[in-house]
């Protein structure tokens, strides 16, 4: 396959069994990672001016199963962006004070300010993948979700922020190298809990819960980009070229140069 769309125009159902994980374009791994650097040293420059601009915001939201590279894709972002203009947030189990709020409060209060890039590192999403997975609320809770978060990333979008939304999509015969890989290796095996390998036992309730998340958030003003992801360093191309794009496009600017502030340095 020489093509596969990143995303699909919103309305259209998404399957994630329509998109293979393993699509790389054609590229080979060396070449795939001279252009990522490319992108990276370009993210610097655009991440400066959006800081300097400090009027809209960018958010980088990465979901996808354990495994999946989320920050393998951060330590690729942070390589290229300055720290001073970048937020990455983690979003674990809420904790009980987050709990006793809405679900997004917590992702609300993580929003970058203008002038950022924020990454996340899991989102609001898990508040209707994992949640329905492991039946932490009921299905009438999750499901007024879907109107929620689209209601919720329009007033984020309308007030200057854009998001760069990436489902990172592996294989079910990738994640397994990638957990074996993790159980045989004392440096990597803490990374993995019981709740994990649970987990990979319901693969197919959660691919179906991604469909369903991917295909009703998939709007206007938040798209959805499924980013093949068996192959870390087409992963990384992906993602770096979605940040650097969605960057061009705002085209940010420095304020305005007063040449008569020279005229009073004493
Ligand atoms: P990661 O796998 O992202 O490196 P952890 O191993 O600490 O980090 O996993 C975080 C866990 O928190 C995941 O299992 C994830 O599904 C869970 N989690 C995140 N958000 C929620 C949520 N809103 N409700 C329940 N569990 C959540």
């Amino acid at each position: 396959m020489s093509h596969q769309p990143l995303r699909l125009p919103p309305g259209r159902d998404i399957r994630l069994s329509d998109f293979d994980p393993g699509f790389h374009g054609g590229l080979d791994r060396a070449d795939a990672e001279q252009e990522t650097r490319h992108h990276c040293d370009a993210l610097d420059e655009l991440a400066y001016r959006l800081y300097a601009e400090a009027k809209r915001a960018v958010v980088v939201v990465l979901q996808g199963i354990d495994t999946s590279g989320k920050d393998g894709a951060i330590r690729m972002l942070a390589s290229g962006i300055s720290p001073q203009c970048l937020d990455v947030r983690s979003f674990k189990a809420p904790s009980a004070v987050e709990l006793a709020h809405d679900f997004l409060w917590r992702i609300h209060a993580a929003v970058p300010a203008h002038g950022r890039i924020g990454v996340f590192n899991r989102s609001h999403y898990e508040d209707v993948i994992v949640v329905r997975v492991r039946k932490l609320a009921p299905p009438h809770v999750w499901k007024a979700r879907y109107d929620q978060i689209n209601a919720f990333e329009k007033l984020l979008a309308d007030g200057g922020l854009t998001f760069v939304k990436c489902f990172l999509h592996i294989s079910r015969k990738e994640q397994r190298e990638r957990l074996e890989d993790r159980l045989r290796d004392p440096r990597k095996q803490w990374k993995l809990g019981p709740d994990d390998l649970a987990d990979r036992e319901r693969w197919d309730d959660f691919q179906a819960a991604y469909d369903d998340a991917l295909t009703k958030c998939n709007t206007e003003h938040a798209p959805w980009h499924i980013v093949p992801a068996d192959r870390k360093w087409y992963r990384n191309l992906v993602v770096a070229r979605l940040v650097r794009e969605t960057l061009e496009r705002l085209d940010p600017r420095f304020p305005p140069f007063d040449s008569t502030l020279l005229t009073r340095l004493t």
